[in-house]
């Protein structure tokens, strides 16, 4: 099949299997060449087929000499709609992990279920004996929660409406979006999709089990970002989860003393989950534009081997005096957020290409299904299954 891109909003409906695996490869040899450091060996990576879990996965493999599980959501092909890029990144990565020698498995189901808990603590027993750390990078738009009901999040504001900047991802054009408040049920629902309730459950689950190493880690991904996005992230539906998901951290390091759990606050990105947000992408396109101007630009595998690189010394990693890891630190800059600032009030649709890095912007959102990547040759027959 010659596999297109299929873009719809923030969707891409296809995925190209070989650009997948292109981006995957990408990512290992940037670990490969830019340093190895001490790290974990046995490593469950919970959401690890894109994103910042991919990343992970990739530099605990690479950086550090890691075997990894990796448990996904992803949707095989059927033969004639292809598969989800998760599931074409994991491929590659698997089949690439173990030719060099690194022990490289997935589950591929739903993570918030007891089943799947279930599975993952056998896997590690017969894998690998207890893991050393447990990334936990889920992003979902719902979870069934074990009380059997289906929690939906939202990206809504908590109190007022807010109208701000946008840009509108099918027409290219900057148009102001407001964002409407969400009602109590909402807001609840939010936290119990992106809280910490399901990585407390984990945790529980993984130690009951006996297969968490003495002071293992435990690391869950959060975002803040600056002052300009607080409304739609930070004080939003979204940001009341991440700070259900901070005190989590909390209670499982005072449940179980012997396990270090943190939180590392990573800079934005394009994502699956956050083209999702309104605001936010315009918000990436302008601070892409500013930080690869002072060339402090990072994607997932720059932010997560940093993370190991810099910020992990003999077993865990440095924190802020609240407790937290920034990997934001560079985003959050005051220079850089300035600069940020000055372009988010001047930007309109006549000036977008000089003060945006909208195509940086987009060529990152394809590069998530394995489209536009040199050397692929798009008009070409692929295999999808
Ligand atoms: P992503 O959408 O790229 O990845 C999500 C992962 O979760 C995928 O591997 C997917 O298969 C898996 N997943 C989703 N639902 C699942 C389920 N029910 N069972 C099993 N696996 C499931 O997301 P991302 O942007 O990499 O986000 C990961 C974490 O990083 C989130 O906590 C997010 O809030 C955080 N974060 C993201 C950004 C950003 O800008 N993207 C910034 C800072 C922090």
């Amino acid at each position: 099949m010659i596999v297109e891109p299929k873009v719809r909003g923030f969707l891409c409906g296809t995925a190209h299997p070989l650009g997948c695996e292109k981006n995957v490869q990408n990512q290992i040899a940037y670990v490969k060449a830019n340093g190895t450091c001490e790290g974990p060996k046995k490593v469950l990576v919970i959401g690890a087929s894109t994103g910042y879990g991919l990343a992970s996965r990739i530099t605990v493999t690479y950086a550090c000499g890691a075997d990894t599980i990796g448990i996904m959501f992803e949707k095989e092909s059927n033969g004639r709609r292809t598969a989800t890029p998760g599931y074409y990144n994991t491929r590659a990565f698997e089949a690439q992990a173990e030719a060099d020698g690194h022990i490289a498995k997935t589950i591929n189901g739903d993570a918030f279920s007891a089943e799947i808990k279930a599975e993952t603590i056998s896997l590690i027993r017969e894998t690998f004996g207890q893991a050393d750390m447990v990334i936990y990078s889920l992003a979902s738009p719902r979870r069934t929660a074990p009380d059997g009901v289906t929690y939906t999040s939202v990206l809504k504001t908590v109190g007022e409406s807010f109208t701000e900047k946008s840009l509108n991802l099918r027409t290219n054009e900057i148009e102001e979006a407001s964002i409407l408040p969400a009602a109590e049920e909402e807001i609840a629902a939010t936290v119990k999709v992106m809280g910490g309730e399901d990585w407390m459950l984990w945790i529980d689950a993984l130690k009951e089990a006996d297969v968490l190493a003495p002071n293992a880690v435990t690391l869950a991904y959060s975002y803040i970002g600056p002052e300009l996005t607080y409304p739609v992230y930070n004080n939003g539906t979204i940001g009341m989860a991440k700070k259900h998901l901070t005190q989590t951290a909390e209670q499982i390091r005072s449940k179980y003393p012997d396990v270090t759990a943190l939180i590392s606050v990573n800079k934005a990105l394009v994502t699956q989950a956050s083209a999702a947000i309104p605001i936010v992408p315009l918000y990436i396109s302008i601070m892409y534009k500013v930080m690869k101007e002072a060339g402090l630009h990072e994607g997932c595998i720059e932010q997560i081997h940093r993370l190991f690189m810099e910020k992990y010394q003999n077993g865990s990693f440095q924190t802020d005096a609240s407790g937290l890891i920034r990997m934001d630190d560079w985003e959050l800059r005051e220079d850089i957020q300035k600069r940020i600032m000055e372009s988010w009030k001047q930007v309109n649709n006549d000036n977008l290409h000089a003060l945006t890095d909208i195509d940086g912007y987009w060529d990152d959102f394809y590069h998530m299904f394995g489209f536009r990547f040199d050397g692929i040759d798009y008009t070409a027959d692929v295999e999808i299954l």
